[in-house]
């Protein structure tokens, strides 16, 4: 029986690195189970038009090589999907990682052998692997929410989910089309198919705030400067709470007069992208300041939208600005301006049907060819529960966590042994810039296998006590922030029917989090619990 060192789930930008650091790094024999026929994680599933990364290329790549970051050249501010996934191909093949990736290899099962302390991988084609540590490189919004509409078997049309979305682009071309969700995948995917489509019906239900993204082609003199500020970024993005390349605010909205809060709203509006969000300090936690900022967007919208009553809709704001993951946009708000793209308010008017040449409303009939459902993911923890993991004792992941995820700094689980999770729940990851949260997750878990290889330690473990007290940690962090207002938000599971409502991810900062993990290998992880080899 052949029992590998490390298995990794996935192969996105955490499993990647996560090969590249056991392999070249610690000299581990690894092995990497893809679903996808490809590279790529989240940016091989969501292929959807217009789909694209709202944090800027030069700072959605890897830093963990100089020389690799100055081999590839970006195309634009903002990379699009075709464009990372070519990224992350490259990044495959410059460090010869492909015979390690085993694709189409979808795990259902990982079973802990508490006798001989090893894992059990079951694939979905009834191969198995062993492995002394299993690395969950899944990704948090892996597992797409697909809605349960009535009669879906009724509909003769198309169906497509923007995290499925099918690799043989489909030809959307003169089509009356229907899109449900306006997160920020919907509203990216809107202006695109509304360019090809004969007719557009977006389903609203709640209204998002969208700032421009300014996207703009890169020229050689921004490749040269980017490499040249490579080390200045890196430093930058380490000291971000959100793992970005720009400073925090230290000006209070409420305490800049109204006249030089406009201006520098305006300056941050038309410099466009997520940095929005940082133009002043007191945004996430004072009500009355984040009401300038979102007051500031609802006239922009205003100002775009012709229709009234269309803009009206698409200002209905029912949380706070940045309560839920603030999307970017390209042409959002002037799509609405086309004649051919209708908004439908579904809050108070729902969807209850599939109808076979459309889909019905409690108050009308849509004819639609195409049903897109850009409706988001069952985040940070979909993936996981969708695998039987069994642990000590044959416990079930899906036990230990029915009233919500349990980690210990989102990386350890108790009663998991020698399981590690990138990104997991209760890490800041999905609140970050993912590389950096991905880079730092993985150094870390490295680090801590390369400890106990050193110490001769079978299997490392986190005690329930020490996961409850991170609990407490996550749960103080977002109290003193507005994440709790947007009730329905995928942060807090409110977007899933019956998912435990707790907020999921650590709101502390990456910057803070990263010192707290520090600290923990520096005391030589005493509030862990190692086994030694026999
Ligand atoms: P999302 O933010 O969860 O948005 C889903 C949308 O679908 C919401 O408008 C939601 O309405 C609607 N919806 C869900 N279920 C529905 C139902 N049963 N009936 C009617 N409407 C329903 O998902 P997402 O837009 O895919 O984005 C998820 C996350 O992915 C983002 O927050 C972001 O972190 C990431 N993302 C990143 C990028 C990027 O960087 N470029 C792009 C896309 C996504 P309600 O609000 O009323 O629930």
């Amino acid at each position: 029986m052949q029992i590998f060192d490390a298995i990794i789930i996935g192969a996105g930008f955490s499993g990647l690195y996560q090969l590249h650091s056991l392999r070249d790094k610690l000299g581990l024999k690894v092995k990497v189970l893809e679903a996808g026929e490809g590279v790529g994680g989240t940016w091989y599933w969501n292929r959807y038009p217009g789909a694209r990364c709202d944090t800027e290329s030069k700072a959605y790549s890897y830093y963990f090589s100089k020389e690799l970051y100055e081999e590839w050249n970006w195309s634009e501010r903002y990379p699009t999907q075709p464009e990372i996934e070519k990224y992350l191909n490259f990044v495959t093949d410059q460090l010869n990682m492909r015979k390690e990736i085993q694709f189409n290899a979808q795990v259902t099962d990982l079973i802990f052998d508490e006798n001989r302390h090893i894992w059990r991988v079951l694939l979905k084609n009834k191969e198995q692997y062993f492995a002394k540590f299993v690395i969950s490189a899944v990704g948090c919004l892996s597992f797409a929410n697909v809605p349960t509409i009535p009669n879906r078997d009724l509909f003769r049309g198309e169906v497509y989910h923007t995290g499925n979305w099918p690799k043989k682009n489909p030809n959307l071309k003169g089509k009356k089309i229907g899109v449900i969700g306006t997160g920020s995948t919907g509203i990216q995917v809107i202006p695109e198919v509304a360019k090809l489509a004969k007719k557009l019906i977006v389903f609203q239900r709640t209204p998002n705030y969208s700032v421009p993204a300014n996207n703009y082609k890169l020229t050689e003199a921004d490749q040269i400067r980017a490499n040249e500020e490579f080390d200045k970024s890196k430093q930058l993005m380490l000291q971000h709470r959100g793992g970005h390349p720009w400073k925090h605010s230290n000006k209070a909205a409420k305490k800049t007069n109204p006249v030089e809060r406009t201006k520098l709203y305006e300056k941050a509006w038309d410099n466009g992208g997520l940095s929005f969000r940082d133009t002043f300090s007191d945004l996430s936690v004072d009500l009355e300041s984040n009401n300038t900022a979102s007051n500031f967007i609802k006239d922009k919208i205003k100002s775009i939208v012709h229709d009234h009553h269309t803009a009206d809709l698409l200002t209905d704001f029912d949380h706070p600005f940045g309560s839920k993951r603030p999307p970017i946009d390209t042409n959002y708000y002037e799509t609405f301006n086309r004649k051919d793209v209708e908004l439908i308010n579904i809050r108070n008017n729902p969807i209850e049907s599939f109808v076979s040449n459309g889909i019905k409303t409690s108050k009308q009939h849509y004819e639609l060819d195409v049903m897109i459902f850009a409706t988001g993911f069952d985040a940070l923890t979909g993936t996981l529960l969708n695998m039987n993991i069994e642990g000590n004792n044959n416990i079930k992941l899906k036990n230990v966590w029915k009233s919500g995820p349990i980690t210990n700094l989102g990386l350890l689980i108790p009663n998991f042994p020698n399981l590690f999770l990138i990104t997991g729940p209760g890490s800041p990851a999905v609140l970050t810039n993912m590389p950096r949260a991905i880079e730092q997750h993985v150094e870390w878990i490295s680090e801590c296998i390369h400890f106990m290889i050193t110490k001769n330690y079978q299997t490392i473990e986190t005690t329930s006590k020490a996961a409850d007290k991170w609990g407490n940690t996550v749960q103080d962090a977002v109290n003193d922030t507005f994440f709790l207002s947007a009730k329905h938000s995928w942060y807090l599971g409110g977007n899933i029917p019956n998912k435990p409502k707790v907020f999921i991810p650590y709101a502390g900062g990456l910057n803070k989090y990263r010192k707290l993990c520090d600290m923990v290998a520096l005391a030589k992880y005493d509030e862990f619990i190692f086994t030694e080899e026999k």
